[in-house]
């Protein structure tokens, strides 16, 4: 390597420092970040040519993995063809796209396009209180969601998320969001069946909609289990009672599928899992496995209806500039393709069940308490005493995290920080990954753990 090619790396490292803000990064860690070059397949190579494989597939988002021409494609022959028209017209991309959603949903919804989860998260809660006003219950205002749940940062999104120290630093929120606790059954008391746990969790959200008195509440907004807040798994009578219980007091059901949709969980949208139907679904992320921004809203067709009427107030007053891109639509559309063709919503089921298989003898070890996996989406809890389930200290599960780096893999670190758990290692990788890479994230957590003990 040429000494000018050197100069020019660390010229780019010192770049990065004065011009760019990270995100969400704590800057007293002297935070160096990865700078990525390369993307191809589960794999990504920063600017000094060092290999990693991505065990969080970015943000829990690039489901196809990296490097897809055919992607690069389709939004190139789209871009050239036409680059852009609004949505409050329209173009054959964003037909193509509805179309191809509707194929997975029983034709039973129609869809609105914005950029990004917290974007469709908005659009949910603005459209479910004109819905209620519009049918006649106006007081109906009031949105439960869960701690530790995240749903976005915008300030409605942000005020739906139930993780208080992403969110004290910017009240006052949106008002009307209220919380009530998920369903954690590693740390659920004892005596009680999983099963009986998370009908109490659910009757417990019930009573919240019957003492705020449920004239007042709108919607339930949830993920089909928690990610960002620790891979949180509700047992399936936990999200059926949710979901009857939305029914009884005529609260609108919000299925949060940003993470958990195209595959991750192996169905193709996480709430296949329960047999129910949510009345609004949001989308993001794995919808064009990131490779340019684009985010859905689905709404129940029955929904929709309420906002035809003639009268000039009835629409739904909500645009933005960039949702619904042609090239967004069309990348998504190839990307489902890409899902469809290469079977990746079953290769998710298979992998994360064979991961699950190759890690567990992982739950002897001291400081492992527990394994939870849905699809490829595992989350390992860590904890100083499995007695006491004590979570694991930030500097165990750091040592951690870097040594798994250290050897090339990028593990994530989620949970609730103010709740105590930030202490559940997170795996989302490709669901494109191959046999070799999933040896190889087995093979890096093991050896990790074994000198961990
Ligand atoms: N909902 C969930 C469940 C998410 O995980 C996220 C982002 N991680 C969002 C919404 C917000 O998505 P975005 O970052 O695209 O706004």
């Amino acid at each position: 390597m040429s000494n000018d090619v050197k100069e020019n790396k660390q010229l780019l490292v010192e770049k990065d420092k004065e011009n760019i803000w990270h995100h969400i990064t704590p800057y007293s860690q002297n935070h160096t970040p990865l700078i990525a070059d390369e993307g191809k397949g589960s794999w990504i190579t920063d600017h000094n040519g060092n290999k990693f494989l991505d065990g969080m597939s970015g943000l829990w988002c690039v489901n196809v993995g990296y490097g897809r021409e055919e992607l690069a494609n389709a939004a190139y022959e789209q871009l050239k063809k036409l680059a852009y028209f609004p949505m409050t017209q329209s173009h054959v991309p964003a037909i193509q796209l509805g179309e191809k959603l509707n194929e997975y949903l029983n034709n039973e919804y129609v869809f609105f396009y914005s950029n990004s989860g917290s974007d469709a998260n908005e659009v949910a809660f603005k459209l479910i209180r004109q819905y209620h006003e519009q049918k006649g219950s106006p007081s109906k205002y009031k949105f439960i969601s869960r701690y530790r749940a995240y749903h976005g940062s915008s300030m409605g999104a942000l005020s739906a998320t139930g993780q208080a120290l992403r969110k004290y630093k910017y009240e006052p929120l949106s008002s009307g969001f209220l919380h009530v606790a998920p369903p954690d059954n590693y740390r659920r008391p004892k005596g009680q069946s999983v099963e009986e746990y998370n009908i109490r969790c659910a009757e417990e959200l019930e009573q919240k909609i019957i003492w705020e008195q449920k004239e007042t509440i709108a919607g339930v907004i949830m993920e089909p289990l928690i990610t960002g807040g620790g891979i949180l798994i509700p047992h399936k009578s936990y999200v059926q009672k949710v979901a009857e219980i939305c029914k009884k007091h005529e609260v609108l059901l919000i299925i949060d599928e940003v993470i958990c949709g195209f595959g991750r969980t192996g169905k193709m949208f996480g709430f296949m899992h329960y047999d129910i139907k949510p009345d609004i679904i949001t989308m993001a992320k794995g919808l064009t496995s990131a490779y340019l921004p684009l985010s859905v809203t689905a709404v129940r067709k029955e929904i929709y209806e309420a906002f035809k009427s003639s009268n000039e107030n009835s629409h739904f007053r909500h645009i933005n500039t960039f949702g619904g891109n042609p090239a967004a639509c069309a990348l998504a559309i190839k990307n489902i393709e890409i899902i469809e063709q290469e079977n990746l919503v079953a290769r998710s089921a298979l992998l994360g069940d064979r991961l699950y298989e190759e890690l567990k003898e992982l739950e002897n070890h001291p400081y492992v308490g527990d394994i939870r996996h849905k699809g490829f989406l595992m989350g390992i809890e860590l904890v100083e005493n499995k007695d006491t389930k004590e979570p694991a200290s930030a500097e165990r599960i750091g040592k951690i995290i870097k040594e798994c780096k250290d050897l090339g893999l990028i593990v994530g670190k989620n949970g609730d920080t103010v709740a105590g758990f930030n202490n559940i290692l997170t795996l989302s990788p490709p669901l494109s990954s191959t046999d070799e890479d999933l040896q190889f994230i087995v093979d890096v957590l093991k050896k990790v753990f074994q000198e961990n003990q």
